[in-house]
C-alpha cells in the first residue's frame, strides 16, 4: 500500500516569469474564506462587486464587463468565439505566440485569419493593419474584426492601439484586443482608446498585473461588440463562453449557467480593490519604476533588451541570453539556489532570451534587488560557461 502524501507546503518562490505573479496575502485570504452558494444573494453582491471594479479597471462603462471562470486563454476564446462565425475574414496581428494562438483560434472556428505578421520583437505598423483592411474591401469580402495582442508576454513589446482602433473603425470592422498582461500593469483606456473610439472588445488574466491567483478571465464589451454578437446567424459553438448567456448568469437575472470558482472570484474582488486603493495610475507609475530600477541594474551586468526603447513592455522585460551563456542553467541556479523564478524564450527565442516579469505583488523593489544580485553571482561563476555557439 502507498502512503498518502503529507500537506503541501509550497516553497517561498519569488515569481518574476511572465505569470503567474506572487498573490498580495490579503488576496490569499479573501481567498481563503468559507464559500458561498453560488446563486446566493450575497455572493451575487460580490460579483457586482466585480463588475463595477473591472470596469473601473478596464476605463470603460461597458455594461457586459464580467469575469470568464477559465484563465487568459478562456477570455481570448470567448471574445474570438462570440465574434467570429464560419467565414468571416477576421485580421489577426501577429507579432510573437499570443497573437499566433489568436489566428489559431479564429481558424477553428471555422474563420478566415488574415495575419499581419512582423518579426519577433517588433510592434504592428498600424499602416500594415490599413493596407491589410483596404485589400479585403476591394475584395469585396471585409474583415469583421482586427485582434491584437496590446502586451505581447513572449517577446516584451507593448503594442500601441491607437491608431489601429480608429482605422479599424474606419473600415467597419471591430478591434479585439488581448490584454491579459497589460491590464493593471500598464496604462489601458478601453472607452478613450482611438481617441474616445474605443476598444470593442477586451479580455485579460486574473494572474498578471492584477495580482489574483490563475482562474478567471475578465472581459469587457462594447457596443460595437454586441451588435456583432446581435447579429450572429447561429449562436456560439462554445455554452460555456457564449457571453450571452453569461451576461444572464452575472447579471441581474442571475440565471444559472455554471458554478462560479467562488473563491477565485472572492480573490479577485480583494485583489481588484488592492489595485483601485492603490491608485490605477500610481500602479502604472510602481511597474515603470520597478522597470527602470531593473533597465539600469542589468545594464550593470552587460545584459541587453530585445527591444527598442521606444516599443519596451515594463513589466515584461526580455532580456538577450549573452553569448556562451547556458539560458536554462541560469534558469535552474535561480530557481534552486535563489528561489527566484524567471521565463525562457519562447518559439523562435527560445534559448535567445530570459522573460524577467515584474507584475502586480511581484513588481517590487525589493523583489528586482534580490533578482540583480543572484544574476551578479550567477553569471560570474564560471560553471555557467559553455563554449560560444558556432554560427
Ligand atoms: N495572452 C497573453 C498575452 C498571455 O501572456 C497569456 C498567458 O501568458 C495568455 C493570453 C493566455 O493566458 P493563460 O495562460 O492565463 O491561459
Amino acid at each position: 500500500m502507498t502512503a498518502t502524501p503529507g500537506p503541501f507546503s509550497p516553497p517561498a518562490r519569488i515569481l518574476l516569469g511572465p505569470g503567474p505573479a506572487m498573490v498580495d496575502p490579503r488576496v490569499l485570504q479573501a481567498m481563503a474564506q468559507t464559500p458561498l452558494g453560488h446563486l446566493d444573494p450575497t455572493f451575487h453582491g460580490v460579483m457586482q462587486d466585480v463588475r463595477a471594479m473591472l470596469r473601473q479597471a478596464f476605463r470603460t462603462s461597458n455594461p457586459l464587463t464580467l469575469a470568464i471562470s477559465g484563465t487568459g486563454t478562456a477570455g481570448m476564446e470567448a471574445a474570438i468565439a462570440n465574434v467570429v462565425q464560419p467565414a468571416d475574414r477576421i485580421v489577426v496581428c501577429v507579432a510573437g505566440y499570443f497573437g499566433a494562438r489568436m489566428a489559431e483560434m479564429v481558424r477553428r472556428l471555422g474563420g478566415e485569419a488574415i495575419l499581419v505578421e512582423v518579426p519577433w520583437g517588433e510592434v504592428v505598423p498600424a499602416e500594415r493593419v490599413e493596407e491589410t483592411l483596404d485589400s479585403a474591401r476591394r475584395s469585396g469580402a471585409p474583415a469583421r474584426a482586427v485582434c491584437l495582442v496590446h502586451a505581447e508576454t513572449s517577446t516584451g513589446v507593448l503594442q500601441p492601439l491607437d491608431d489601429i482602433v480608429r482605422l479599424t473603425h474606419a473600415h467597419g470592422a471591430i478591434v479585439v484586443v488581448d490584454a491579459v498582461t497589460s491590464l493593471g500593469g500598464v496604462a489601458l483606456d478601453v472607452d478613450g482608446a482611438g481617441g474616445g473610439e474605443g476598444i470593442d472588445l477586451s479580455y485579460s488574466g486574473a494572474q498578471k498585473c492584477l495580482g489574483a491567483p490563475p482562474g478567471l478571465a475578465p472581459l469587457t464589451a462594447g457596443a460595437r461588440a454586441l451588435a456583432v454578437m446581435e447579429g450572429r446567424r447561429t449562436p456560439p459553438v462554445s455554452f460555456n463562453l457564449d457571453l450571452a448567456l453569461l451576461e444572464r448568469y452575472w447579471g441581474r437575472e442571475r440565471a444559472y449557467h455554471h458554478t462560479a470558482p467562488i473563491n477565485s472570484v472572492y480573490a479577485l474582488r480583494e485583489a481588484l480593490r488592492l489595485a483601485i486603493d492603490e491608485g490605477l495610475d500610481a500602479r502604472v507609475a510602481r511597474h515603470r519604476r520597478v522597470h527602470d530600477q531593473l533597465r539600469s541594474g542589468v545594464a550593470g551586468l552587460g545584459l541587453e533588451f530585445l527591444v527598442d526603447e521606444r516599443w519596451r513592455l515594463p513589466v515584461l522585460n526580455a532580456l538577450k541570453v549573452p553569448d556562451g551563456v547556458d539560458d536554462g542553467a541560469v534558469r535552474g541556479r535561480l530557481l534552486e539556489e535563489h528561489n527566484i523564478e524567471i521565463g525562457g524564450g519562447l518559439g523562435p527565442l527560445a534559448g535567445r532570451i530570459w522573460r524577467v516579469g515584474l507584475m502586480g505583488y511581484s513588481a517590487r523593489e525589493e523583489n528586482v534587488a534580490r533578482f540583480l544580485t543572484a544574476m551578479r553571482i550567477i553569471l560570474g561563476a564560471p560553471r555557467m560557461s559553455r563554449p560560444p555557439r558556432r554560427t
